[in-house]
């Protein structure tokens, strides 16, 4: 079943990034208000991520990394209504097939945390250990026994600047909590976790994006959309500077992109996409988040009917700003 969990790996980690998320977003589900990332050599060697969320129970941190183990979902019914960030149980598994993890946690009841070490699947070591309330996930050598996935993978800087997109886009659609991301004495994000989403664009993308920014605020019986659009002026050359949450958790979608982009149609110029963060608060139960391990690609009901609200709520943002 070692087999199996490398394979699965597959889906679930490509690539230093996707193991930053899978780990960030479970701190996330721990409820942390503080999540700091440290890296060396793109994340290749080495990821240390910290929170200072719920911790695990002494008799969970061996079960967390069991395919399918997950504490999210308790009954059939609750995937109707999931709001967490993950809810496979595939993450921890997957990452620790084909690395080296060393889990440190502890939940505020307990009276010593645990040290766990699992090597390529296999567990090293399980102990006790003296540790601060939260958890902490140290990953080596990621793909040491795969050797094929190994061969991918880019240049250092170039895993840098994925994870360092990865972690910003999850601190846009979670200014409450303070992400840090560090590759040795440089800082890469850093977000303040004052639940101000304004401050959180300032720390990622300057002064410049946010003089330019115009507030989104729009509600209907189904959704609740808000967040910032840029000035035309502000617009860019490439999509990179368009983030969309759905109930929080960051997705990719052509058609709710291409309804922002109709909304400015008559003021763009070609080739020029508009600047966005924007969060679309929706019935858990009208969204189908169980599609794919990745989780980015979220279908979602009705996916027409959303767009239009989209390309209102944007036109309104539009036409309230040159008055
Ligand atoms: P999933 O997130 O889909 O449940 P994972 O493989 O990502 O599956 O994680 C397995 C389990 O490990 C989680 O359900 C959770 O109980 C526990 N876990 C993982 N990371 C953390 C963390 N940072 N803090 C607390 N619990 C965690
Ligand atoms: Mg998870």
């Amino acid at each position: 079943e070692n087999t199996s969990n490398k394979i699965a790996a597959g889906e679930v980690v490509e690539k230093p990034a996707s193991v930053i998320k899978e780990l960030v977003e479970n701190s996330i589900d721990a409820g942390a208000s503080n999540i700091s990332v440290d890296i060396r050599n793109g994340g290749i060697s080495y990821i240390k991520v910290t929170d200072n969320g719920s911790g695990m129970e002494e008799d969970d941190v061996e079960i967390a990394f069991e395919r399918h183990a997950t504490s999210k979902i308790k009954r059939a019914e609750d995937l109707d209504s999931v709001i967490t960030m993950g809810f496979r149980g595939e993450a921890l598994a997957s990452i620790a097939a084909v690395s080296s993890v060393e889990l440190q946690t502890k939940t505020a009841g307990g009276t010593y945390g645990m040290y766990v070490h699992v090597v390529g699947g296999v567990f090293k070591e399980v102990r006790p250990a003296g540790c601060p309330v939260g958890t902490t996930f140290i990953i080596k050598d990621l793909f040491f026994n795969t050797p094929a996935r190994y061969k991918f993978l880019k240049k250092d800087a170039t895993e840098a600047g994925y994870i360092s997109d990865t972690l910003s886009r999850i601190a846009l659609g979670n200014p409450d909590i303070s992400f840090r991301l560090t590759s040795g004495k440089t800082i890469l994000v850093h977000t303040p976790g004052n639940n101000d989403l304004k401050s959180a664009i300032y720390s990622i993308y300057g002064k410049e994006v946010i003089s330019q920014l115009m507030c989104v605020e729009y509600m209907d019986e189904r959704f609740k959309i808000s967040g910032y659009v840029g000035k035309p002026e502000a617009a860019r050359s490439n999509r990179n500077y368009q983030s969309l949450y759905i109930n929080k958790r960051y997705i990719k979608s052509r058609v709710i992109s291409y309804a922002v982009e109709q909304a400015y149609s008559s003021m763009l110029m070609k080739n020029k996409f508009p600047f966005f963060v924007l969060n679309i608060d929706i019935n858990p139960q009208l969204v189908d988040a169980n599609v794919h391990p990745a989780k980015m690609d979220v279908r979602f009901a009705d996916e027409s009917y959303l767009s239009r609200a989209v390309y209102m709520a944007v036109s309104k943002a539009l036409s309230s700003n040159s008055l």
